[in-house]
């Protein structure tokens, strides 16, 4: 029978009570949930893995406008801006979170994870590492692994929907995803990369919402490059052994207090926070005029 991923403490004494690796626990219960075999659930990933790099490549190369207005072509902009604020590096990482989520945006092909809302934040974050550290794709396969356990936690102690948990459940999941992904692939231990999701989520806790017009554009977009940035702050906090002091068990604990405890207009139903705006109205007026434009005349029928 595999782990259940009920808690983090749980994942960590299963995997030292059975010799395991980080990530073997989670392609047990891969294997085990979905009938598949080990090859399998590895094709599985590494084609995942494909599609995030192919939204990053669609995202930095085609024609990302939506009928909105709010997106356009912002993460080419970033790709092509002459001003690096940090590094080259990280305004790569920047453009990619957001190449990936702009597709996604535009109804394009993403890999949803964990949700589509925050599609942006695994692929800048792994693609990135991947090349800055010349590192082997099983390596960020494995990684991907151990985000999913790291999802399967929170899923089950908190939420990964927006509509349930606010902004913190689906970017916030993301960026403690790639965070516990990036510091395994550095080669951290697993209580490192245990505190990595624990400042992750401490950073992204109490996030709410408030998708303008209810569309996943603004502030989605724009959320994936900071989970992204947050991700790598928690990695490096985290390697250099900085305690989060709050274990991450009862981080997510806290999640969930916070998802449940906070008001309706903040889970997805454009009434609260940025959704709420005066601009952010005009916006989803506009939209509404837009659609009763195309719907057909009753009299041409
Ligand atoms: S604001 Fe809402 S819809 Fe947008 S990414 Fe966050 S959770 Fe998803």
């Amino acid at each position: 029978m595999a782990y259940l991923f009920n808690d983090f403490t749980g994942w960590k004494k299963y995997c030292e009570e059975h010799n395991l690796k980080l990530y073997e626990p989670v392609l047990e219960y891969e294997i085990d949930q979905k009938g598949r075999t080990a090859d399998q659930i590895w094709k599985g990933l590494s084609d995942a893995f494909t599609v995030m790099k192919e939204a990053i490549k669609t995202g930095l190369e085609e024609d990302m406008s939506s009928r909105s207005g709010m997106v356009n072509n912002g993460a080419k902009k970033v790709a092509q801006n002459k001003i690096s604020v940090l590094s080259p590096e990280f305004q790569q990482l920047i453009s990619r979170a957001l190449a990936a989520k702009e597709v996604n945006s535009c109804m394009g092909r993403v890999v949803a994870a964990p949700t589509a809302g925050a599609s942006g934040i695994l692929p800048g974050t792994l693609f990135t590492l991947q090349e800055v550290h010349q590192l082997d794709e099983r390596v960020i396969l494995e990684g991907l692994l151990i985000g999913a356990g790291i999802a399967l936690i929170i899923e089950q102690k908190a939420s990964l929907a927006g509509a349930v948990g606010g902004c913190q459940a689906e970017t916030g999941s993301a960026a403690a995803m790639a965070s516990g992904a990036i510091v395994y692939a550095l080669g951290g231990d697993i209580d490192q990369i245990f505190n990595a999701v624990a400042i992750t989520i401490q950073c992204m806790l109490g996030l709410v919402c408030d998708p303008v017009a209810g569309l996943v554009e603004v502030p989605c977009i724009v959320r994936n490059a900071s989970a992204a940035a947050i991700s790598y702050s928690s990695a490096q906090i985290a390697l250099s052994n900085v305690s989060a002091v709050i274990p991450v068990d009862e981080c997510v604990e806290a999640m969930g207090e916070v998802g449940q405890s906070m008001e309706t207009r903040y889970k997805e139903t454009a009434m609260g926070g940025l959704a709420a705006t005066k601009t952010g109205q005009t916006i989803a007026k506009s939209i509404l005029i837009q659609d009763i434009e195309m719907l057909p005349d009753e009299d041409e029928n």
